[in-house]
């Protein structure tokens, strides 16, 4: 049976190494860093398609972050959206590899195409 938190198969809730590695973070009382949650990147992003799915991938492992850490919470759509919006606030005072992609006056409407990619699309 897969890991009920991570989803991949060969072990349990107890063994699993995402769930290890947010008590790590825990335990060392920290945050991981943004880039723990959607991907280490090495160059600027090439386009707003592209920028979506980086994006997608790391809102649900930060979902799965809180499920897991002992912060419990409360994932509502809004705070999803104040944590992409972090992100790029982030990014453009360190390396601006996406800041600059998504316009000022198109960012909520960015925000909520992700959510709803990361958690409606089943
Ligand atoms: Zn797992």
């Amino acid at each position: 049976m897969p890991c009920s938190v991570c989803g991949k198969a060969g072990h349990n809730i107890r063994t699993c190494p995402f769930v290890k590695e947010v008590k790590s973070f825990e335990e060392e009382d920290e945050s991981p860093p943004d880039q723990w949650f959607y991907g280490e990147l090495t160059e600027p992003v090439k386009d707003i398609d592209t920028l979506t799915n980086i994006m997608v991938d790391g809102i649900q492992k930060f979902k799965k972050y809180l499920q897991v850490s002992e912060l419990e919470e409360d994932c509502d759509t809004k705070e999803l959206g104040s944590t992409i919006d972090l992100w790029f606030e982030h990014d453009s005072s360190r390396n601006n590899y996406f800041d600059n992609i998504v316009k000022e006056d198109e960012f909520s409407k960015f925000c909520d195409d992700i959510i709803s990619k990361a958690f409606n699309d089943k």
